[in-house]
């Protein structure tokens, strides 16, 4: 069974929280973007909902519709205002042990400025 909880003091919730620095990309109410502080492509943006969401997951099993609607659109603003619609790019999220996913709270990688190559 998947674990639900959502442990509060994960670094992201301290950034959403203002305890922690982040070079603010974009925000609204639903999402806050910020760049990855070890990017791996030339591009390396983080985006997190603005709700306590532990994974995609979780976020799409409880999160309301306006969030999630919110949250994409958010996601598509981003890509706009990088300009990384035409070249393309990669939005990865990694859930879980499994996943290999770090800071347990929601969100996902935007990756571009170059080719990046096989997926895994
Ligand atoms: P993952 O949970 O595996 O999707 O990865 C979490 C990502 O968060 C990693 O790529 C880290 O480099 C990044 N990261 C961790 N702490 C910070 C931080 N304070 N500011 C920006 N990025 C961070």
């Amino acid at each position: 069974m998947t674990d639900t909880t959502y442990d509060s003091q994960n670094i992201f919730a301290r950034i959403l929280r203002g305890e922690i620095p982040a070079k603010k990309i974009y925000e609204d109410d639903y999402a806050l973007a910020f760049p990855d502080i070890a990017p791996k492509a030339p591009v390396h943006i983080l985006v997190i909902p603005k709700g306590a969401y532990r994974d995609v997951y979780d976020f799409g099993a409880r999160a309301g519709s306006e969030e999630i609607a919110g949250f994409a659109r958010a996601v598509s603003k981003i890509i706009a205002q990088e300009n990384l619609e035409s070249a393309g790019f990669r939005v990865i999220s990694n859930c879980g042990l499994h996943g290999g996913q770090e800071v347990p709270h929601y969100h996902v990688h935007i990756l571009g400025g170059k080719a990046l190559g096989a997926m895994i």
